[in-house]
Parts: structure tokens; sequence; C-alpha cells
């Protein structure tokens, strides 16, 4: 074994969360055997991008496992036959009437998809297969319903006593604390979840660990009446349509075990080394804790080795997201990041540490600091931390480096020459072309440029260029004699054919010849007054504001014909 109990990477390779998370995943499974690492979810509703950690944490830990050449099993559960818990805002309110029913089995209010859990499952199944993330999709649904679990259930039904012992001794602790409102609500939520799928009624089988859907209307709302251990009949009645019905837990398959004994059992039937839970599970009480003891003392397994991951929020949103009640959906963030970039937010941090994915003006930056960071990972010397996020981030094992442009145009450049022509695709390469990034075609501008074009879109008019239509004619009138001067020197030497450097000089030369330099002398500070004037002269007749993008920038977009008329030639 290496130095410090590392069991995994090179030798001198940088050490990451995902490493450690790895190496812990090997202990638990055992040295040489199959991994397997698990993540899980309820759709029950858009699948947001705090909801994404869920998945990537486990996906990274996998991926660094399959990179050491261990066999590794990334199995993802869809907790499709939760119950259908509370009617959203946008459906219609019959939909009241599926309330109990498995996720799996309320219809799509929308018309798409086989069921409400499809619906919200399908989109998220696209961004992911984008990122480059590949799983073991298992529908827990397809699973009760196929009597997989037959023996597990009737194991828990045999030892209910010991389980209720522990549930019992966790249920009387105290729920957790919140420190913003967002964690307050997923806290509040979280903790229905649990408790509601504890609750069998009441009576004698109130704590009862395994709960039947009523045969009538399909519903959870049932109570377990009477249980015979010799025949395994269960007797159960419905509050909801008011039937009674028994059940053979043996030969039938009409129920699902309560979810903080459902988990613990999954975890054993699966054989799961590694997965992660958010905050809100770590609380006493939380089904995850509960699970924890239940998995060894009822199930036979170890719990598997965890990281927690923490609140990721959001910023900065205007018009993105309309199908999700506003909150950012993964399928959102690859509108206007590169995949490589969505897996970096996520690889970047450790699990456990909030961050904000702001999708306002920051957007630029995180291009400018991801393009920075490619060019240190292209250097071998430099290879640390962080270039070790770029590589995770980069590629996959199976799937090899996921798309990039071939032509890296910096964001900045590209978001606001799509912001300046609102043009097309062609449009904004025929510019990007003249600023300096000479390409073939559009293609070897995405994925980034259709990205570009979508941010700039979802912008508010108050950050957008808007150029002018016709020549501010009041503002021409009344020129002061430098502003004159200036723009007939402009004018005068604008190149036929624009491109940027020369563009470049004419923009910050002006003011030197109007002062008797020469495009190539130092600035005296008066020129740098100046040009700070002529600068603002400009963006008040181009696009009516003191400021704006780059200015050379700007006029090569506009081009010769819309430059010269809106500056009254
Ligand atoms: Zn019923």
């Amino acid at each position: 074994m290496a130095r410090g109990g590392r069991q995994g990477g090179q030798q001198g390779d940088p050490i990451d969360w995902v490493t450690r998370a790895a190496d812990d995943a090997i202990r638990h499974a055992g040295e040489g055997n199959k991994v397997t690492v698990a993540s899980g979810a309820s759709p029950s509703g858009p699948i947001h991008l705090g909801n994404l950690r869920e998945f990537l944490t486990p996906h990274f830990v996998a991926e660094e496992l399959r990179r050491r050449g261990i066999e590794t099993r990334h199995l993802h559960s869809w907790d499709d036959y939760d119950r259908f818990r509370k009617v959203p805002a946008g459906v219609p309110a019959e939909w009241a009437e599926h309330i109990g029913r498995p996720l799996s089995a309320v219809p799509d209010p929308w018309g798409c998809h086989e069921s409400w859990a499809e619906h919200f499952k399908a989109p998220l199944q696209a961004a992911l297969a984008e990122l480059g993330v590949e799983m073991d999709e298992v529908s827990q649904t397809e699973m009760y319903r196929a009597g997989t679990y037959r023996e597990q259930i009737l194991h828990a039904i045999r030892h209910r006593d010991r389980i209720e012992e522990v549930l019992g001794r966790y249920r009387t602790k105290a729920a957790p604390a919140a420190e913003t409102e967002e964690e307050a609500a997923e806290l509040a939520e979280s903790v229905a979840n649990d408790e509601e799928s504890e609750d069998s009624g009441a009576g004698a089988f109130a704590r009862f660990p395994y709960k039947p859907w009523c045969a009538e209307c399909g519903r959870d709302t049932t109570d377990v009446t009477s249980y015979d251990d010799e025949t395994t009949d269960l007797a159960y009645t419905c509050r909801e349509c008011g039937h009674s019905g028994v059940t053979n837990v043996a030969t039938e398959d009409a129920g699902k075990l309560v979810w903080k004994v459902d988990w613990p059992m999954r975890w054993a039937w699966e054989k799961v080394d590694f997965e992660p839970a958010g905050l809100d599970h770590m609380t006493p009480g939380s089904s995850y804790t509960v699970g924890q003891e239940l998995v060894s003392s009822i199930f036979d397994w170890q719990a598997p080795a965890r990281v927690t991951y923490a609140f990721v929020g959001i910023a900065g949103v205007q018009k993105m997201s309309s199908s999700s009640g506003g909150v950012p959906t993964p399928a959102d963030a690859l509108q206007i990041l590169e995949a490589p970039m969505v897996r970096w937010l996520y690889t970047r941090r450790a699990p456990k540490q909030a961050f904000t994915i702001d999708f306002g003006p920051e957007v630029v930056r995180l291009y400018d600091e991801w393009d920075a960071l490619g060019r240190k990972a292209a250097d071998p010397a430099k290879r640390d931390a962080q270039v070790l996020a770029f590589e995770r981030a980069s590629a996959t094992h199976a799937g090899g480096p996921l798309p990039v442009p071939a032509v890296a145009v910096p964001f900045r450049t590209l978001s606001s020459v799509a912001d300046v022509t609102a043009g097309s695709a062609d449009m904004i390469s025929r510019v990007v072309e003249h600023v300096g990034f000479p390409h073939d075609s559009v293609a070897d501008l995405e994925p980034r440029l259709g990205r570009a074009m979508a941010w700039t879109a979802s912008l508010p008019e108050s950050e957008r260029t808007i150029v002018r239509e016709t020549p501010d004619a009041d503002r021409l009138a009344s020129l002061s004699e430098d502003e004159e001067l200036w723009l007939r020197i402009f004018l005068d030497r604008l190149p036929e054919r624009l491109e940027l450097d020369e563009v470049t000089a004419v923009v910050y030369g002006v003011p030197k010849v109007a002062r008797g330099l020469g495009f190539e002398d130092a600035p005296t500070d008066q020129v740098k007054a100046d040009q700070k004037n002529f600068f603002r002269l400009l963006y008040n007749l181009l696009v009516s504001a003191d400021r704006g993008p780059r200015l050379p920038t700007l006029v090569v977009a506009l081009g010769q014909d819309k430059v010269r008329s809106l500056l009254g030639a």
C-alpha cells in the first residue's frame, strides 16, 4: 500500500475528494472485488441542479474506479414507486385524486409521457447522457412488481419488532435546524417523506414495515388490520375508499416496504459500497441514520461508504427555465454551459461545500476561468488538484472527451457579438472571423456558439446592447469641436476591410492624432482623458449607452455601412 494508506492513483498524482471517496468504496467492497456505487431519486417533480449532486458524486467516484481498472457498477434507483404526495402549482386540481398512488401510476398531466414519473425522468436522462453519465437504471416499481424483494420483505416483517425497536429509539430525537429558507424547505420535505412513509395508520399494526397499495383505488392510504405470521396473509382497510382487502405477502406483490426499511434493504440487496446523501439525510432520526443501523442489524450488510453533499444555490436566472417552476434544471444549465463545464462545477469542489451557480454576468468569468484552466492543464508540469478536476470534467472512461469547440473563441467575445448583431450563427461566425478567430465553419465554434446565443437571449433588456436603428440627430448636431474632429479622423482612418487589429489601432489612435501624435506613440495623460471621452461618444452614437462591448469588436460586428451611417457620415 502506498504512503498514507492511499490505495489508488499513480504515484505523485494529486489527491482530491474523488480519490478519497474511491479509496473508501474499495475498502468497503474489499480489495479485488467489484464495486457498486449508487444514487437514487424520486421523480416527483423537476430534478433541479442541486439534485444533480446525487448523480454526479457517485459518477465521478465510478469514473475514478474505472480509471484504476476496477470493475464498477453505477446503480441508479428511480424511486418511482414512491407515493404522489401533492399537486404542485400549474397542475390541474383534479390530480389530487392521485395522491397516495405510486408516481409511476399517476398520469402525465402534460400528456407527453406514460406517467408522472416518466415525465420527470426523461429530461434528466437526456441531460445525463449529454453529461457523459452512464448508469445502470433501476425502476423500483418494476422491481417491486416483479416480486424481486419478496424474501427481503418477509424477512423484514419477521423482524418487525427489532425494526420498530430501532425506529422507536430514533423517533424521539429532535428535528434538525436549518440555516436558510431553502434548506428549511428541503428539510421539511425530507422529514415529511420520512414520516408519512412510516405511518401505517393507527392500532397494533401502525408501525408495520410493509404497506399494501389498496386493491380497489391503488392508494397507499391503507391501515394494516391483521397479519398472520403462519399464512403471511395481510388484511387492511383503505381510509380513502373504504375497501377491505387481504393480500398474501409471500405470493403477491401488492405493496412496498416503508421508506426507512426499504432503503437499507436495497443497500444489502444490491451490495452497495458507496452512496452519497444530502445534508438533510445526515440528521438524527433521518432515514439514512436509521438505515445505517437497520442494514447491519437486520439485513446483514454494512452501510455503504458515503460522502455528504451540501446545497447548490442558483443565481442570475432570467428567462431560463420555463418548464421547471423557475428553478433551473441540468438541461437548462446545458443551454448555457458546455457539458464539461457543468461537470467541472461539481467535481472541483468537495461535495460538502455548498456553491452557487450564477447564470448572470458571472457566466462570462466562469468561461474565462475554464479556458485558463484548460491552458494550464496542457502543461504537464502544472498538474495539480485543479487540473485533475479539469480532467475528470473533460472526459469519461467509456466515452472519451466530451464535446468542446474546435476553435475556442472566448465566451465574452461570442456573447458580445451575438448581443450586438442579434443575428444568426452565420453572421456571428463571419464577425468572429474578423476579430481574430479564423475558423472553417460555424461548426468549429460549436457547442459554444449556440450557448453564447442562448445566454445572450436570456439576459434582461437592461444588460443587452441595443444598437441604434437611426443616427442620433440631436447628439450629432451638438458635437463639440473635439468630438467633431475625432469623428472626422475616425471615419477617415477606418479601413475598408474591418479587421480587429486595425480597428483597435484606429479606435485608440484617433485621440492621439487629434493631439498631433502618431498611432504608435504612447498616450499622454491628455490623450488618455480624450480616449475616455471619445469612447463614450462612440457608445452614445452607436448603442445609446455610455458603455458596452469592447469598441473594436462592436465596430467590426456592426460593419462599415452601419458604423458610418450612425456616425453621421
Ligand atoms: Zn382504496
